[in-house]
């Protein structure tokens, strides 16, 4: 069941991560060819139609995007939509937190990949690790649930931190989520040979805390959830890489620039914003959205990657 839509609300971030917009690969796009709010609301508002319930707004950065909390407020309003979270590197989340929730924001995703700060600035480019630290205690203390926080190993970087980031979910209700690396357009960094299989990362995990339990978390993604007997929050899988989750992926993804996919690694889309600039009428727009789900439905195998998608403008 086709029910979850991503929509990358900009392809602008705030961080030059290494291994999602390193500095240098920035070609960001004017306002004009990215989405405006409306043109957002009235996609979702037809795609709920199609059976659409479930809303995440990523990026780029969501929240580099101004006064991202009005969109919120539109897609509130949709009557069939029941529930808007975002993806966010959490710079920003401290001083909007409030704001947010009360537009309407349900959850939140962090991505962080150190708990060391020098590292952060390493990985990032920025020195904003404290901002990000006190954005976790914010949402968990405003109460978005689950706070969920996503992480990426890799060799010689940062994979000697596995176990403290496991250690985050006995100490804080926080649902700690391993994210195995895919090679994007940014290929030439060579970080596919740093890649750490998440197999990897649960062996450690269980070789420390001993066998982990299985987990039911609140969310709509391909994670396996597992708990550390006796603790809080829960640490969940991601296998982009080694496992595949095609045959239960229920979402969609809208990119900033509108072209709707139904899968990341899938060239397939259709055009939304032309059609919306070309005054093409509700009815021939839900005709090829329909048309995009049913097709979805049949990806009974692995897609295979047929092209090179930069993170930051189809959304993470
Ligand atoms: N700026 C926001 C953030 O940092 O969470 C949202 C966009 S970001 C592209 C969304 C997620 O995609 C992040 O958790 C990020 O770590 C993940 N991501 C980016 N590039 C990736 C890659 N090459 N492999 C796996 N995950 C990636």
């Amino acid at each position: 069941m086709v029910n979850y839509l991503r929509i990358s609300v900009t392809d602008r971030c705030n961080l030059r991560c290494i291994y999602c917009l390193p500095s240098g690969m920035e070609s960001f796009l004017p306002h004009s060819e990215i989405l405006s709010y409306e043109e957002i609301a009235g996609i979702v508002k037809m795609l709920s139609e199609c059976g659409i319930r479930k809303v995440r707004l990523t990026g780029g950065e969501p929240l580099v995007r101004r006064k991202i909390e009005s969109l919120i407020e539109m897609i509130k309003l949709i009557p069939s939509i029941s529930e808007i979270s975002m993806t966010t590197n959490g710079i920003l989340l401290g001083q909007k937190a409030v704001v947010l929730k009360e537009a309407g924001l349900g959850r939140v995703t962090i991505s962080l990949n150190t708990l060391k700060e020098d590292r952060y600035e390493r990985i990032t480019g920025y020195d904003n690790f404290q901002d990000v630290w006190n954005s976790i205690d914010t949402a968990l203390k405003i109460g978005f649930n689950p706070v969920k926080l996503n992480a990426i190993f890799f060799k010689g970087i940062n994979d000697d931190e596995i176990i403290d980031f496991a250690e985050l979910s006995i100490e804080f209700d926080l649902s700690i989520r391993f994210i195995e690396y895919f090679s994007t357009q940014n290929e030439f960094l060579n970080l596919e040979e740093r890649f750490v299989p998440n197999r990897v990362v649960k062996e450690v995990i269980e070789k420390r805390f001993g066998r982990l339990l299985p987990a039911e978390v609140i969310g709509n993604g391909p994670a396996i959830n597992y708990r550390i007997p006796g603790t809080k929050g829960s640490i969940g899988f991601i296998d982009s890489n080694e496992g595949y989750f095609c045959a239960r992926c229920n979402r969609l993804r809208l990119s900033s620039v509108g072209k709707l996919y139904p899968c990341l690694f899938s060239p397939f889309n259709i055009n939304l914003k032309e059609m919306l600039r070309r005054n093409l009428t509700r009815s021939e727009m839900m005709k090829a959205m329909n048309n995009l789900i049913h097709k979805k439905h049949n990806y009974s195998k692995p897609i295979k990657r047929e092209y090179e998608f930069a993170m930051n403008k189809i959304g993470g």
